[in-house]
């Protein structure tokens, strides 16, 4: 039910019955209001005569990291892309289509203006030419409230007009890849690039290009005005900061919930109002299928960047889904992969062959593991993007974590 926010199931089956299936624009934090307490002052201030290096340390301070999934330290991607020789441009990466993520929208569909403050320093920032927002097609009413928005920041004389484009997904996974979305910005067919060179250097119209993620850019805005001690000053489990955790699956209380950085899947249970009635937890998938399942036994390991690598996978964009003893973790690997196959953009082999292998063995009674490894390591090898190099995740931990089933 993307299209029908803040809504209980009775309501959405009401707007359904009368046929109402439209974009539902939930109240939010508009301009003024936004303004009224404070709301691009921090900007205003930068654009007066700010110092790049003090910003970007506060935010390094901070401890804040890209939230997109991939955690490479914001304040240093900044400085990067400072570095290369204008006209820069800067990307926004709202496509948010990691199954079981939906915390970029949580924030848009809120507090609007935070996100878009926090864009427009990091364009300060970087002295970005244009700003490009590549939003998910899916949620119609973030995209409502943007067009709103963006034309109230223009007659506001916050912006020049034109200065920030807004464009619409196509519902396309690899979009998200950060190579593959400036592809699709620049109108071409959304295909991962090789890299080097990356897009700090080459990126739109092969202009150096600043990609943050929408979650990352409202962090910015809140750290720069309230202090970067509202992510650095919160400690759990020897990690700093927050996360917010997009969790759904078999809880109570399904959403995003922001938590410590260091919460483990028993925290995040907890949070979400503990496992639905007459389900006992089994396994959970800690940041999208990418990363595959774990098993409830290992449910004291701080879900955050860095901590989950030993054990073979990743935090992600922290898209928490939880398992119970109702589901196949088998059934659960063999969704996945048929996810990557449909999504796969085809352009490499290892990950278009591999994907299709992977879903035919895996549908077969028992799983011919050697056969299976010997795909995954290939997959991990030779595939271009990340979409390749991490569909052998959830194959490998279904073989290491649940051998009774496979
Ligand atoms: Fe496309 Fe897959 Fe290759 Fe990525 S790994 S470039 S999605 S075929």
């Amino acid at each position: 039910h993307n299209h029908i926010d803040h809504a209980t199931p009775e309501k959405v089956q009401a707007a359904i019955a009368a046929g109402d299936t439209h974009a539902h624009v939930p109240e939010y934090e508009g301009l003024e209001a936004y303004r009224a307490e404070g709301g691009y002052d921090v900007l205003s201030r930068l654009r007066e005569g700010g110092d790049f290096e003090t910003v970007q340390q506060e935010l390094l301070d901070a401890g804040l990291r890209g939230l997109g999934g991939a955690g490479f330290p914001s304040g240093r991607k900044w400085g990067f892309v400072r570095a290369e020789p204008g006209p820069r441009y800067l990307a926004v990466n709202g496509d948010e289509g990691e199954p079981g993520t939906f915390k970029d929208r949580f924030y848009l569909e809120r507090q609007p203006h935070v996100f878009l403050e926090g864009m427009l320093i990091a364009a300060w920032a970087v002295e970005a030419e244009t700003c490009f927002i590549y939003m998910r097609d899916e949620y119609p009413a973030v995209l409502d409230i943007l067009r709103r928005e963006i034309a109230a920041l223009e007659r506001a004389g916050i912006v020049e007009p034109g200065y920030i484009e807004l464009r619409r997904g196509a519902g396309a996974y690899i979009c998200g890849e950060e190579s593959a979305m400036i592809e699709s910005i620049e109108g071409k067919r959304g295909l991962p690039r090789h890299r080097p060179p990356f897009v700090a250097q080459v990126g739109i119209f092969n202009r150096p290009t600043l990609v943050n993620n929408i979650e990352t850019l409202y962090w910015v805005a809140r750290v720069l005005r309230e202090g970067g001690e509202i992510l650095s000053g919160v400690e759990k489990n020897g990690r700093k900061g927050l996360r917010s955790y997009s969790v759904s699956g078999r809880v109570k209380n399904p959403g995003v919930h922001l938590l410590s950085a260091g919460s483990t899947i028993t925290d995040i249970i907890e949070a979400a109002g503990g496992m639905a009635d007459g389900h006992r937890f089994k396994a959970y998938q800690p940041g999208g299928p990418s990363s595959g399942l774990l098993p409830a036994s290992m449910n004291d390991i701080p879900l955050d960047f860095d901590t989950l690598q030993p054990h073979g996978t990743f935090i992600g964009s922290a898209a928490v889904v939880v398992l119970s003893d109702r589901d196949s973790a088998k059934q659960a690997a063999l969704n996945m992969l048929r996810f990557f196959e449909d999504e796969s953009c085809g352009q490499c082999t290892p990950c278009r062959v591999g994907c299709e292998k992977a879903v035919k063995l895996m549908q077969a009674d028992s799983w011919d593991q050697p056969l299976l490894e010997e795909l995954c390591q290939a997959m991990g090898d030779a595939s271009i993007c990340g979409l390749g190099q991490a569909a052998p995740n959830p194959i490998r931990l279904t073989m290491k974590h649940f051998p009774d089933e496979i």
